[in-house]
């Protein structure tokens, strides 16, 4: 479903991701894991299309078409959605409109028509409620106060609402507390199955004992340096990342 090749990325002149591969099957859950400063966050910005970010070489393709070429827009159309470390605030914006506008513009994005809004309503409120989020934050604007945990469970709501083909979450775990956790990976896992693909990429093996993924990637100075199944994730638990990081022999 996703195949990277070679991929060479520089952030503000500096080389970031130097020749990674990586392939995720349709219906896996695929983990990144890898040290502070390897390049994980890079990685999905430069997936979901955003500016700043220089492809030097190497070629990203969802579904066998290259999505390099593609506006952010046209890359959320074809079912791509990035659950960002750190979801923006967007005053002014009432969630609730904010998550139609979202819903809408993807539909339209594939030819499909506006969902009437009180079939609109009844998904949001079925979703929101399966995540703990409540009729009062639908209202207030989007992310604006809301603690780290609820803005991680709203960007689940998000994720639920638009059924993404190939999504993307970067460390969901940071800043939430286990229950937040928990809610969160719930919400993720409904998601699982054929048809669609999670990368899920992580710091801490914490968060896989949540959502269990199929494949783990481990990821150094830029590419992926090793795979293997979820013992992987434990292996690393026990051992951290010292033998992948600066100064450790090849
Ligand atoms: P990770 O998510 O694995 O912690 P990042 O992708 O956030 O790693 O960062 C990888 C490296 O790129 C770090 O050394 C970081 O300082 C650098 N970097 C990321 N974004 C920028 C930027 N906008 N300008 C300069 N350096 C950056
Ligand atoms: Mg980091
Ligand atoms: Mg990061």
């Amino acid at each position: 479903m996703l195949e990277i090749e070679n991929l060479h990325v520089r952030v503000a002149g500096k080389k970031i991701l130097d020749g990674l591969n990586l392939t995720v099957e349709d219906g896996q859950v695929a983990a990144i894991m890898g040290p502070n400063g390897s390049g994980k966050s890079t990685l999905s910005y430069v997936v979901a299309g955003r500016a700043d970010y220089e492809v030097e070489q190497g070629s990203i393709k969802l579904d066998g078409a290259d999505i390099l070429e593609m506006s952010p827009a046209e890359r959320a159309a074809r079912g791509l959605f990035l659950v960002f470390q750190y979801p923006l605030e967007i005053p002014g914006v009432a969630t609730m409109t904010f998550l139609k506008a979202a819903l809408n513009a993807q539909r339209k994005a594939r030819g499909e028509a506006e969902l009437p809004t009180l079939e609109f309503m009844k998904q949001v409120r079925a979703a929101a409620a399966k995540l703990n989020i409540s009729q009062d934050m639908l209202k207030r604007p989007v992310n604006v106060g809301f603690s780290g945990g609820e803005k991680k469970r709203m960007e689940v709501l998000q994720m639920a609402l638009l059924e993404p083909r190939f999504a993307i979450l970067d460390e969901m775990d940071s800043g939430l507390d286990i229950d937040a956790l928990k809610t969160c990976a719930e919400g993720v896992n409904a998601l699982r199955g054929e048809g669609r693909s999670l990368l899920v990429i992580t710091h801490y093996q914490r968060l896989l004992n949540f959502i269990p993924p199929d494949v783990v990637h481990v990821m150094s100075r830029g590419k992926i340096v090793r795979s293997g199944g979820p013992d992987l994730a434990l292996a690393l638990e026990a051992t951290g990342y010292a033998d992948y990081t600066e100064g450790a022999a090849a």
